[in-house]
């Protein structure tokens, strides 16, 4: 399938619509990043597959005008496999938490030799 967005041929679902990896990650990371780059061509670039990264203005709003959703990124986002262990692992003072940073990394320890 084409990507919607440059034409490209290893366009898949994704987001709503058909595109390929290269605009799938593009349009995540920038509306992540909420970059602003200004178009130098008043907004009306050709996007293909061999300018597509020369505008991030037109590409973004191509991939807009294509359907692809900024709703489908949000729901996405991957958690922490293990998020308790981690947060409790990395204390770096006792502000938050009731316990010296030695008692908060023997405590960490503990929970880390449970699982393995
Ligand atoms: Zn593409
Ligand atoms: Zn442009």
């Amino acid at each position: 399938m084409e990507c919607r967005v440059c034409g490209e041929l290893e366009g898949k679902p994704h987001y709503g619509t058909v595109c390929c990896a290269s605009c799938k990650a593009f349009f995540r990371r920038r509306f992540l990043n909420n970059e602003k780059k200004e178009c130098r061509n008043g907004n009306r670039c050709e996007i293909s597959a061999s300018n597509r990264k020369n505008c991030s203005s037109c590409r973004y709003k191509k991939c807009l005008e294509v359907g692809l959703k900024t709703e489908e990124i949000r729901g996405k986002r991957k958690c922490s496999p293990l998020p308790n262990i981690t947060t409790l692992a990395i204390p770096t003072s006792s502000k938050f938490i009731d316990i010296s940073y030695e008692d908060a990394m023997r405590i960490a320890d503990m929970y880390l030799n449970l699982e393995l």
